[in-house]
């Protein structure tokens, strides 16, 4: 199986019954594009920038940001890069951006909260992007927004630098992290030009569960059924306006998950390099009708066990 998936990793993941799910990969080095590609992934539905930060002793400045988005971009051949901005506090510090000390750092200064308080540092991010890009496809998406004042605000830098550099095909999205955004869906889709789930983060915000806790971490299943309430939610909303949805945590490569996610209608999953082959073979398996069952078959459960073995028994 896993030769037959590997051979077939240049193909589109096209279900049984002719339903396209696009398959990318999530990246913390502009480097390992090339990689990437070469996996069948059809672009990179997440870079996680914070590490490209981290890969400098000092903040990067525009040039070294635009020669590090540069190489992932011609690496994807036009294929189409989403950026995540910076994403600092929380699980991932940025030694030379020094936070207050806090009692929550979780819930503390972090994401998009954290960069619209250094809004010169997010604009030069946005430059760089923007210009690495030209005429290539680039996605920006804002980490840890909780509702559309902050993507708003954040917007309202992307406008001002977009309208000097003037990329050509550029969307603008936001990362459904927080239980609020999933609630909020409605309205944001009306503004917003995709959403990507990040279920790392949405599932330790919905059950109220440490991502990194070492005894706790086997309860925190992205399958629970709240958290697939909320990815359903945001679907919902995003298709109603005519918006696509990502899926770029931990859960969109995880095998009983994927008809879930399947057949709550995610258009995109993006997951680790070396899963891509995997995730696309388990998609072709699959028809968009059964899937539909294995996510009915979620829903209708109260707890992430009773998910698991209910998928189990179809
Ligand atoms: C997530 O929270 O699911 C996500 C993709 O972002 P990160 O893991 O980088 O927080
Ligand atoms: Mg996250």
């Amino acid at each position: 199986r896993e030769r037959e998936a590997h051979a077939q990793r240049f193909e589109s993941a096209l279900t049984r019954d002719g339903h396209r799910v696009e398959v990318a990969a999530n990246l913390g080095n502009t480097a390992h594009a090339g990689d990437a590609v070469e996996h069948g992934a059809e672009g990179v539905g997440l870079l996680r920038t914070e590490f490209v930060f981290m890969a400098h002793a000092e903040a990067p400045d525009l040039e070294t940001q635009i020669g590090e988005y540069r190489q992932a971009i011609e690496a994807l051949d036009g294929r189409p890069l989403v950026a995540r901005t910076l994403d600092v506090g929380g699980d991932k510090p940025l030694p030379y951006w020094p936070l207050p000390q806090e009692d929550n750092p979780f819930l503390g200064l972090r994401g998009i909260r954290l960069a619209l308080t250094r809004p010169e540092i997010l604009e030069t991010q946005l430059r760089a992007l923007l210009t690495a890009a030209g005429d290539r496809p680039l996605r920006i998406m804002f980490p840890m927004v909780k509702d559309i004042a902050e993507f708003r605000a954040a917007r309202a830098i992307f406008e001002r630098v977009q309208a000097e550099v003037g990329a050509s095909d550029v969307q603008l999205g936001v990362m459904i992290e927080i239980p609020s955004c999933a609630l909020l869906a409605p309205s944001l889709a009306e503004e917003v030009d995709f959403f990507s789930i990040g279920t790392n983060d949405l599932t330790q915000y919905t059950l109220a569960i440490d991502r990194g806790h070492a005894e706790l971490s086997a309860q925190s299943d992205g399958l629970h059924p709240a958290v697939l309430r909320l990815i359903q939610m945001t679907v919902d909303a995003a298709h109603a306006k005519g918006k696509w949805v990502g899926v770029c945590g931990e859960l969109g490569s995880d095998a009983q998950a994927i008809p879930v996610l399947l057949g709550l209608g995610v258009d995109e999953l993006s997951v680790s390099i070396r899963q891509v082959p995997m995730v696309k073979a388990r998609l072709r398996e699959l028809s968009l009708d059964e899937a539909r069952r294995h996510a009915e078959a979620a829903l209708a459960q109260s707890t992430a066990e009773a998910v698991r073995e209910a998928l189990e028994a179809l």
